[in-house]
């Protein structure tokens, strides 16, 4: 295989390498505010922000950090829904010279203890609903402070309309002081602060803007540490991917969680970096998504592959017009093909699969958008990115077209993980980040993922991969989404089991499924145990929890 083969694939609009500006993140929405003041940062809900609201915001909050004592370096944790708070959260916390911490507003107690304690965060700034849950383990972290507010600050308010996520929560909480440190309310921050900010100096390759807490599907959580220049270089590809987009004039949906690296890059980023609208949602409902698209005419939509197969579930979809969409990344899972065919003829956009890691900003490798596509293949490296084919457990490549585990190069790889230098050494080999992904390369430099190394399933001393199984499963049109998983087994010490969901008015037997099944799958591959369900558990960005299915599993075993 010639060196790099992907970057022959390249249309010309895209640059083999890229220049990266050595600036901070929030250097970006200063300049973006400085070339248009009254353009609309954020839509939120039926209210527009300017991106002059949104600097201003950012700057009063960092002036507020600053004037808590936050200074440069120190952990600041948010832990909010999409929301403006969460933008003007992130700019500020980076123009005071803090490291932001983003923290999942689903998260127990336990989690945020864990996640407060590991990140050593000095503030957070949390929702008021979430608030009690915050306050309860304040005791056992290093928080000083809470900056409270509430989703309603940036609602336009019509007196008389329900908003179903927060109906039982009256607006304008009481604040009690807890038992060291003191809490605030954003609201008045907003209303009363100075924009006045002491602006640190930035190294723009060494300094962190991000500490991202990741492995949360698959063990203990890890916090991921992202430079500036991880981030900027990251949303500079994704940038340079998009080349027939027009800076300035673009409108991104913001469906996924702005508190995972993915939202976080592709939305609150690259949006500022190329001066667009974001329309944030603060969750996914499909009707609601439909009525945004359908109004508010957006041209790019991030998302993963249950995002899209919810909306194109959607009985409706026909009433609702989805042409504005021009561009869309699918990333976290494997897209079903039958997904994106349906998508692009419904929308006229285009739908492509990427793939990523939190480890990497998160995109390294993408289809094009403009151009060739291989059915089933992740795509090419982005700009700057390397990727090589390993022998699980060792840095020696395998040949082209053999399985082995992803590993990746570039300037989107993080420095490592926080406080633990065992876990940052068992990633990477060599300079390269190991990615815990079976994959493989074609001649032509295509990547395709086939498992997670800690997926496969190994049956009868047979090699599983459970996303073979899921692609022939979603080929059977009652099947909305699945998922497969090795749950334990006596005797063959794992055993193959289908979780289905199925399409609303559809209905489908065992033994149908698994005709269906032997039909396209060698017998060994065949699910042994189909189980019917409603809903699948899923992350926050959608992907679908198989560990959780075989906890769950493991659980039932030992107490039967
Ligand atoms: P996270 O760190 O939460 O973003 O999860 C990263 C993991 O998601 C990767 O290591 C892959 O296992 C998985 N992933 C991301 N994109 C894809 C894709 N297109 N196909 C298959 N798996 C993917």
């Amino acid at each position: 295989m010639t060196e790099k083969p992907w970057l022959a694939h390249y249309p010309p609009e895209i640059p083999q390498t890229l220049e990266y500006e050595s600036k901070p993140v929030q250097d970006y929405l200063t300049h973006t505010f400085e070339t248009y003041p009254e353009k609309t940062a954020i839509h939120f809900m039926g209210k527009d922000i300017t991106y002059k609201e949104l600097y201003e915001s950012s700057m009063k909050f960092a002036s507020y950090l600053q004037g808590l004592g936050i200074k440069k370096g120190d952990r600041v944790a948010i832990m909010l829904p999409n929301s403006p708070q969460a933008v003007i959260g992130f700019y500020g916390i980076l123009y005071a010279g803090g490291v932001v911490v983003m923290t999942n507003p689903l998260y127990t107690e336990r989690e945020i203890s864990y996640q407060m304690k590991n990140s050593g965060a000095k503030a957070i700034l949390v929702m008021d609903i979430l608030y009690p849950r915050v306050t309860k383990v304040m005791k056992e972290t290093e928080l000083e402070n809470i900056i409270v507010t509430g989703i309603k600050e940036y609602l336009p308010f019509p007196k008389n309309m329900v908003y179903p996520f927060i109906q039982k929560k009256q607006y304008g909480i009481t604040v009690k002081v807890e038992h060291r440190g003191s809490n605030h309310l954003f609201s008045e921050i907003m209303k009363t602060g100075s924009t006045e900010v002491q602006l640190p100096e930035f190294d723009f390759e060494k300094d962190l803007a991000l500490l991202q807490y990741t492995g949360g599907t698959t063990g203990s959580p890890k916090g991921v540490m992202l430079t500036h220049k991880n981030l900027i270089s990251n949303a500079t590809m994704c940038d340079s991917w998009l080349y027939k987009t027009k800076h300035g004039e673009e409108t991104v949906l913001g469906i996924i969680p702005l508190f995972h690296v993915y939202g976080l890059t592709t939305v609150l980023i690259l949006s500022v970096m190329q001066g667009n609208k974001m329309v944030l949602l603060p969750k996914f409902d499909p009707e609601t998504a439909l009525k945004t698209i359908n109004k508010q005419k957006p041209t790019l939509f991030p998302g993963a592959p249950t995002l899209y197969i919810g909306l194109m579930n959607h009985p409706d979809i026909s009433k609702y017009d989805l042409s504005s969409i021009k561009a869309c990344l699918s990333g976290s899972a494997p897209l079903p093909a039958e997904v994106q065919e349906k998508f692009e003829r419904i929308t006229g956009g285009r739908l492509v699969e990427g793939y990523g890691l939190t480890e990497t900003s998160p995109v390294t490798h993408s289809n094009l958008v403009w151009g060739e596509r291989v059915k089933g293949s992740i795509g090419l490296p982005y700009p700057d990115t390397d990727c090589k084919v390993f022998q699980p457990g060792t840095n020696e490549e395998v040949p082209h077209g053999e399985i082995g585990e992803i590993g990746i190069k570039g300037p989107q790889v993080m420095q490592g993980y926080w406080n633990n230098p065992e876990a940052t050494a068992a990633t990477f080999a060599d300079g390269w980040l190991m990615t815990g992904d079976l994959g493989y390369v074609d001649e032509d430099g295509h990547f395709f993922i086939v498992d997670r190394k800690k997926d496969m399933i190994i049956a009868g001393g047979f090699n599983i991969y459970p996303r073979e199984i899921e692609e022939i499963l979603y080929e059977n049109e009652a099947i909305q989404e699945c998922v497969v998983a090795g749950i334990p087994d006596p005797y063959r010490g794992e055993t193959v089991k289908a979780y289905i969901v199925l399409k609303e008015g559809m209905s489908i037997t065992e033994q149908e499924l698994d005709a269906f099944c032997r039909e396209h799958l060698a017998a060994f591959k065949v699910p042994r145990i189909y189980e019917f369900r409603t809903e699948l558990p899923k992350t926050a960005v959608g992907k679908i929890l198989r560990r959780s299915l075989i906890e769950e599993e493991k659980t039932k075993l030992n107490e039967a």
